[in-house]
């Protein structure tokens, strides 16, 4: 054996020799451990770790062993799906979306930023987002005007809002119609009514921005069918869900149960006030989504984030666990865009909000500078998109 055989063939053996002691890939991409986990979709609430593999969630358990590349402790906190927010403004600007998926926000919806005009704008942003993002078309081709999107009737445009969809099959979700009086005038019923028309060449849901419209409530409900959404559900009067009395509108009623659902839609102006709050919820009837109605401003005044919207309803007496399904399971229902998220079931992509759940004294702000005060607020610790950390709320 000369020098070189030699080299190789020890070598070889060095190389055969470690075989048996080189370290073996992690099992997992990830182990979320020891939170609270709450996933509606299977009733659970209980101490979990979560493990997650290849942008998936591979396994759920009491205590998960086995090696992780990566390991965030959770203890103390609550593990829910990433929150879906369907009602925002997030692609009004570009930096939007990576905001809120700091706040825990792993799909979101712009609904109604921009109408056929400009709505490659909005459709930019919604593909440039991390997260998954789409946009509801404003059937005011104008987009959200300062002097009304459809004051003008005639900017309600079937044609233009057909042809923005029909082109953008896969990132225009929907139709969002505001019909209050200082958006839509005298004209919200024939807004809905196009607005209607556009969605069923489709077959989307439309979304309607409700509360002091001209025409009364029940005349605009008439025109929703299963599927669509009616947001800023707690706005006063005139022309609220419920009568003065308190009780919920018979039509509110029927057109929940033919399948039209509830969106809160928090905003900053004229869409929530306490007591509206308080009277709906007495009267039994609960949102199905929560919604921050969120732009940048809102950041900092009233809504702050979705994981704040939600804390509100903890104040106002719902159970933690219907507070994380609204703004989970409920949501990823509501578009069949998330149909496969709002769970930690086993195989759904790895979306994950980490949220801690405070005790304290915290001010809730309606949109008429009520305070309530709270004893609990929900902060956003930490997001999981795909699988992967991603950078916190600054
Ligand atoms: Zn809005």
């Amino acid at each position: 054996m000369n020098r070189r055989q030699f080299v190789c063939v020890a070598a070889t053996a060095a190389a055969a020799a470690r075989i048996p002691v080189a370290r073996a890939a992690p099992k997992y991409d990830l182990i979320i451990k020891g939170g609270r986990v709450i996933d509606a979709a299977r009733k659970l609430e209980a101490i979990r770790d979560v493990a997650i593999s290849q942008g998936r969630i591979a396994a759920i358990g009491a205590n998960i062993n086995e090696q992780a590349a990566d390991t965030l402790d959770a203890r103390g906190k609550l593990v829910v799906p990433g929150l879906i927010d369907i009602h925002t403004h997030a692609t009004r600007t570009k930096e939007g979306p990576a905001l809120c998926l700091a706040d825990g926000v792993t799909g979101l919806i712009d609904a109604g930023s921009q109408g056929a005009d400009r709505i490659g704008e909005a459709i930019a942003v919604a593909k440039s987002a991390p997260q998954p993002c789409r946009v509801l078309i404003n059937i005011g081709r104008g987009g959200i005007l300062p002097d009304g999107d459809t004051m003008d009737i005639n900017r309600a445009d079937v044609a233009a809002a057909r042809e923005a969809i029909a082109s953008n099959r896969d990132m225009i979700i929907g139709v969002k119609a505001r019909l209050s009086r200082d958006v839509a005038g005298t004209n919200d019923f024939e807004v809905l009514r196009r607005a209607q028309e556009v969605a069923s060449s489709f077959n989307l849901p439309v979304m309607i921005h409700m509360g002091q419209t001209v025409s009364p409530l029940p005349k605009l409900f008439a025109l929703l069918k299963s599927g669509d959404i009616v947001t800023h559900m707690f706005a006063p009067p005139p022309n609220g869900i419920s009568d003065d009395a308190g009780h919920i509108l018979p039509e509110v009623m029927s057109a929940r149960r033919r399948g039209v659902r509830f969106d809160v839609g928090n905003g900053r102006t004229g869409h929530l006030r306490w007591d509206i709050v308080e009277r709906v919820l007495q009267a039994g009837f609960l949102p199905d989504t929560f919604s921050t109605d969120w732009t940048t401003e809102s950041r900092t005044a009233q809504v702050i984030d979705l994981p704040n919207v939600m804390s509100k309803f903890l104040m106002m007496g719902m159970p933690l666990n219907q507070v994380v399904a609204c703004a989970t399971l409920n949501a990823s229902r509501a578009f069949p865009v998330f149909g496969d998220r709002g769970t930690l079931k086993v195989g759904a992509p790895a979306d994950v909000a980490v949220l801690e759940l405070r005790d304290g004294s915290f001010d809730f702000v309606d949109n008429y500078e009520n305070k309530r005060m709270g004893h609990q607020r929900l902060f956003p610790s930490a997001t999981v998109l795909a699988g992967k950390r991603v950078a916190s709320r600054v």
